[in-house]
């Protein structure tokens, strides 16, 4: 699509008033969006309106899509971008949503070469330059409940931020080369750590699944950033740092309205 199109279709599309029903499905399903100032919140409702009008949006597992999963999911989503030069995961078309847990036919090689398969049951997945796949009663329980350090969308949405360079490796693009030593110095030491405390079966505030690689660790990661800024910033200040500077949020300073 050419770029002024684009530009003009979006323009059009927010100017009309957010609709009233997708606001009272914003304020009940995204317990996130009441810690965001009016501007915020403002501009959120813009993005939102462009994804779910720009995504190709599909029901599976005999779900029927509604607009109430659209905009609950979308607004999720658009909570990463409030304060980023972004162009609405440009590598995402479509947004797969399933009744709950589905299930992923997995291949994987045992130590002696031997090939196996089965299915493994997942609340989310992002491919690159794939659909985002999600499960819609994951989707609601994290998007009204806020402060757990889960948050699916978030998860599967930061796993398409650092796709954008062409690399799932947990480090998205980022402004320029001090930026990207900086980052792979913290993220290396840290990723590291939470792997010796997993290894050792501690209580650690970053979900152990982040342990997995290092672009688990960065979705994970996300996912606590939004949900408890508070707790990252007292115990990884310095990881905390780097995705405040890179998400240009400080959620720490969020207080409900
Ligand atoms: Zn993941």
């Amino acid at each position: 699509m050419f770029a002024w199109f684009k530009r003009q279709r979006r323009r059009k599309l927010t100017a009309a008033p957010f609709p009233a029903a997708w606001k009272r499905w914003l304020e009940a399903n995204v317990a996130m969006v009441a810690r965001l100032s009016a501007e915020e919140r403002r501009r959120l409702q813009d993005d939102l309106r462009v994804l779910v009008a720009e995504k190709h949006w599909e029901g599976c597992g005999g779900l029927s899509l509604t607009d109430e999963m659209r905009v609950t999911i979308a607004g999720q989503a658009a909570v990463l971008l409030l304060n980023m030069r972004h162009d609405y995961f440009p590598h995402v078309l479509s947004i797969l949503v399933y009744p709950s847990f589905f299930k992923v036919r997995q291949q994987w090689r045992d130590e002696d070469g031997l090939v196996h398969d089965g299915w493994e049951e997942r609340d989310g997945e992002a491919w690159e330059r794939g659909p985002v796949i999600l499960g819609w009663r994951e989707v609601l329980a994290d998007g009204r409940h806020y402060g757990d350090g889960r948050n699916v969308v978030l998860h599967e949405f930061a796993h398409q931020l650092d796709f954008l360079d062409g690399r799932g490796d947990g480090t998205p693009p980022l402004p320029d080369p001090a930026a990207y030593r900086r980052w792979r110095e913290v993220m290396s030491r840290e990723f590291a750590e939470l792997v010796r405390q997993v290894e050792a079966d501690r209580e650690t505030l970053i979900d152990p699944y982040g342990a997995e690689s290092p672009e688990e660790f960065f979705a994970v990661l996300t996912e606590t950033f939004f949900e408890q800024p508070v707790a990252l910033a007292e115990r990884h200040p310095e990881v905390y740092a780097l995705l405040a500077g890179y998400y240009g949020q400080n959620p720490s300073a969020w207080t409900a309205h």
